[in-house]
């Protein structure tokens, strides 16, 4: 397979093949499985998702749709202590956001926990699995290291039936966490660690979400999931690459415990994306602290965030149509998918004109009585989006970067004596500065050009065009201009806390903004270009007379400047 060129995707075509469907197709025309394709995206539900999760959910649900089959959403809530509904509802809205569908095909593990007893009750008849009695700490040390063999329990030659009745006890509730567990019986001197007699339940005297408390031993990922995909008709469970060597142990519970089912455990590369987080054990601790403002603050990396803070589906879809999927890991820069974000809102979003740090300018010549309506383009990308109507009158308001009192060389915005477009409208000239007494520039006086617009000098060419608001119509906001939550590309390289590589600057709001006045009529998620400025969105914050804009992204693409587009 040639490797990926990452900007071969596109938005609306199929994704392109890649190791994974090769697999998948060979696998259909030979007839393994009866032809049939059903994979799952089986996420723990103990956080949010992120945007590496939308890498595994693009895969599952688009192998799925691409080859006839079918994808379940399979809750793998085996750990109650740090699970949680809340988590389970945010999974299903952001899978749905996302653009897909599992229909009837939802799942939890914790459905599966009479059925894995049983297998397990299975094994120790078989003598393939046996209660272990170590403590944790023995268990560790008998577990040997990557250069030496493990040992042997002292329990590992229990007979079967002391060990089912230990078992069975052990879901009673006879025991304390902690003081016996149930190991495969496999190969202590394994050169794959996994396979050294692993855990398949342990005891945790813990409340469940689902279950309550109707069980006290719970069984862990490596034993639950491998009957959980065979119960269901799993055919290829495609999982990341840190679950390689955990495959042995994969088709062992396969081949020992003999459900109904043969399914196939296939390893990709995750998703790591520069000056990204994406541990949930990270992001939460992110949440936690108080870092961040919840889940879904625009500046987490999860699937939530994103949609607050304006990202589309189509444009994550897009991006991970883009990094494609490959068995070598590597490191996605995330000026990629912000690419991404931009090329898809320009093509749909509305341009508006807003000012985030007002200053005042008076057209000394405009009549003080006169409002004229000036026509705008709505999306220059997309002509069927049409035009509309911007007052215009004496008083405007002009973004404070845009003038400087002491221009440096090559400033083609406003400053004394100088002459600037303004969009849509006509050419304004700076003719005096007011201070107030702190020597502060607090107003413009001006001069407009009256025949600029429409008229003899219409054509006349100034080099700069700065966008503008009519005093009088413009409404009030708050913006929220988010930058990245670190500036570290690796944060937390070396082993150091991520939470030393944050970035004091992520967050800054800003009030007093001003917007076009049809700007306070929109409704939390609507997507913006503030002409200049870069795409916002309506922040759910935003409340009648009060609304609120998040900062989606900036109008400069460092990732097409990189690619020399
Ligand atoms: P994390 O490591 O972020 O805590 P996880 O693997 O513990 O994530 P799960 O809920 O178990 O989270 O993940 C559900 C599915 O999503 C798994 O199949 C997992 O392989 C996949 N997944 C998680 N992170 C990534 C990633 N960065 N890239 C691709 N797939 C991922
Ligand atoms: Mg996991």
């Amino acid at each position: 397979m040639p490797p990926m060129d990452p900007l071969a995707g596109t938005t609306t075509g199929p994704a392109s093949s890649d190791f994974i469907r090769t697999i998948v197709a060979d696998d259909q025309r030979t007839g393994k499985h009866a032809g049939r394709v059903v994979t799952r995206f089986p996420p723990e539900p103990n956080g949010y998702l992120h945007i590496g999760h939308a890498k595994s959910i693009c895969l599952n649900f688009g192998v799925a749709v691409e080859f006839g089959g079918f994808c379940n959403l399979r809750f793998d809530d085996t750990n109650p202590t740090k699970e949680d509904v809340e988590y389970v509802d945010s999974i299903q809205e952001d899978v749905r956001w996302l653009g897909f569908d599992w229909g009837e095909r939802m799942f939890y593990a914790s459905d599966y926990f009479e059925a894995l007893y049983g297998y397990a009750e299975q094994l120790i008849l078989d003598g393939k699995a046996y209660v272990d009695s170590l403590t944790a700490d023995e268990i560790r040390e008998h577990r040997g290291t990557l250069t030496d063999p493990g040992r042997n329990s002292r329990y590992r030659e229990r007979p079967a039936t002391e060990n089912l009745d230990l078992f069975r006890r052990m879901r009673a509730g006879e025991f304390p966490d902690g003081v016996h567990v149930l190991r495969a019986k496999i190969d202590m001197s394994s050169p794959n660690m996994n396979m050294r007699d692993p855990t398949l339940y342990r005891i945790r005297h813990a409340t469940h979400h689902r279950t309550g408390d109707a069980w006290c031993i719970y069984p862990t990922y490596d034993y639950a999931h491998p009957i959980s995909d065979a119960l269901e008709g799993v055919t290829h469970s495609l999982c990341t690459l840190e679950f390689e060597d955990h495959r042995p142990l994969y088709d062992w519970v396969i081949e020992q415990t003999r459900p109904p089912g043969q399914p196939q455990q296939i390893e990709f590369a995750r998703l790591n994306l520069n000056f990204t987080v994406m541990s949930k054990r990270k992001l939460l601790a992110l949440v936690e602290q108080n870092i961040v403002n919840g889940w879904d603050d625009p500046r987490m990396p999860t699937i939530a965030g994103f949609r607050r803070r304006g990202f589309t589906p189509e444009a994550i879809r897009d991006f991970c149509a883009r990094i494609g999927v490959a068995k070598k890991e590597n490191v996605i820069d995330v000026a990629l998918l912000e690419h991404t974000v931009r090329e898809d809102l320009n093509r749909r979003a509305l341009r508006a004109l807003a000012v985030v740090r007002p200053l005042k300018v008076v057209i000394e010549n405009y009549p003080e009585d006169r409002t004229e309506q000036v026509q705008a383009i709505n999306n220059p990308e997309d002509p069927s989006a049409g035009t509309r109507l911007l007052p215009f009158s004496r008083e405007l308001f002009i973004e404070r970067d845009d003038f400087m009192e002491v221009p440096p060389k090559k400033f083609f915005r406003l400053s004394p004596g100088s002459e600037v477009r303004l969009r849509y409208a006509y050419i304004l000239k700076c003719e005096r500065v007011v201070k107030d007494p702190s020597g502060a520039v607090i107003e413009l006086r001006c001069s407009y050009d009256p025949g600029s617009l429409n008229g003899e000098t219409a054509n006349r060419r100034v080099k700069g065009t700065i966008h503008w608001l009519s005093a009088r119509e413009a409404k009030d906001a708050e913006v929220r201009i988010y930058d990245r939550l670190f500036q570290s590309s690796d944060p937390g390289e070396g082993g150091r806390d991520p939470l030393t590589d944050l970035n004091p600057g992520s967050l800054e709001r800003v009030s007093g903004c001003k917007i076009e006045p049809a700007l306070a009529e929109s409704a939390p998620g609507d997507r913006f270009q503030f002409e200049r400025l870069g795409y916002f969105c309506t922040d759910p914050d935003s409340r009648p007379g009060a609304p609120v804009f998040n900062r989606t992204v900036t109008l400069k693409d460092s990732w097409a400047r990189i690619q020399g587009k």
